[in-house]
């Protein structure tokens, strides 16, 4: 398999009044060719600015301060600013938790579409105003030619966020981001928003990376996971093996909160303790704080990333090297 992104080892802080929140540490990451690959993790563990890192959509004030973003042989962190508009909304598209933070709320959305065809194919208008009609019926809104004349407040949140994913995929990009793409809308609409991009992957050939605090959504739409706590990747593994051998103990405690119907929440903030701030993240075991399993090495000495077993998940635990 091809790998449409590659982050290796990427390290981003962001250099604030209050000190270095440090965002993401020693991130590795692969999403190959047509796959649904999931990035999950409690709100604030750095979920968000790795997406937001892939598409250099950072405030002036982040730092790469190591690794590489493969996307397509080109490395993203050292790429020329022009050489990112092109990629983004080209090569990867990204769709947000609220479309009304991307549309503009003054211009029809046909208009929107077109325009982010004319910037990445350099098609004329005639082609581009097409381009957007017939993006519009690919995330199957039924009623296309009235609807690129709407502008975004005359829709509701379920077909505004099926317009961004028609920009979003307007281009055919190889890769989607869906940073919690179906949070702010109710259930039904979850469902159907979910089968959209599932089913665009299909028909595009489109890989995704999901991020959510969903498990149900990943357990039913990516073939991969990685687990993030406290900026670092903990764990990643077959979507399979996570549900059903987790391995690192914080995955293991999301599973448990997942499966208590009494503690639904809208974040994994059902783990008993806070999660950390990435201001001054705990030393050792970043998790050791929370930890039911915490022993010797945790509070002074950071696990590093091992391989469970041959062809196994990666785990980022002491435990994990006790038993080798
Ligand atoms: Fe728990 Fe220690 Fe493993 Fe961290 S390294 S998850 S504290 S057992
Ligand atoms: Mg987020």
């Amino acid at each position: 398999m091809t790998d449409v992104l590659r982050i290796d080892d990427l390290t981003m802080h962001l250099e604030t009044e209050l000190g270095t929140v440090r965002a993401v540490e020693n991130l590795s990451l692969r999403v190959d060719e047509g796959e649904a690959v999931a990035l999950v993790g409690e709100s604030g563990c750095g979920k968000s600015m790795t997406a937001l890192s892939i598409m250099r959509l950072l405030p002036p004030y982040a730092r790469f301060r190591s690794g590489s973003i493969r996307v397509a042989g080109k490395d993203l962190v050292t790429a020329p600013e022009r050489a990112m508009r092109q990629i983004r909304g080209g090569t990867i598209g990204m769709i947000f938790q609220d479309p009304l933070t991307f549309l503009n709320p003054l211009r029809q959305v046909g208009e929107q579409i077109a325009e982010a065809v004319r910037l990445h194919t350099g098609a004329g208008r005639v082609e581009a105003d097409a381009q957007a009609l017939e993006a519009l019926r690919r995330v199957r809104i039924a009623d296309a030619e009235n609807v690129v004349h709407n502008y975004p407040h005359q829709l509701s949140g379920g077909m505004r966020q099926r317009v961004l994913i028609a920009i979003a995929v307007a281009c055919r990009p190889s890769l989607l981001i869906c940073d919690e793409p179906t949070t702010a809308l109710d259930v039904t609409i979850q469902a159907q928003i979910m089968e959209l991009i599932d089913n665009l992957r299909h028909e595009l050939g489109t890989a995704v990376l999901l991020i959510t605090h969903d498990l149900g959504l990943v357990a039913q739409y990516c073939s991969r996971v990685y687990v993030m706590y406290a900026g670092q990747v903990v764990e990643d593994a077959g979507v399979r093996e996570i549900f059903q051998h987790p391995r690192h103990p914080y995955t293991q405690a999301l599973l448990q909160s997942s499966l208590r119907p009494d503690r639904v929440s809208e974040d994994f903030a059902v783990i008993d303790g806070q999660p950390p701030q990435l201001l001054a993240p705990p030393p050792g075991c970043r998790f050791h704080p929370r930890c039911p399993r915490v022993f010797d090495p945790c509070p002074s000495a950071m696990p590093g990333l091992d391989r469970a077993g041959e062809g196994r998940a990666m785990v980022r635990c002491h435990l994990e090297e006790a038993h080798q």
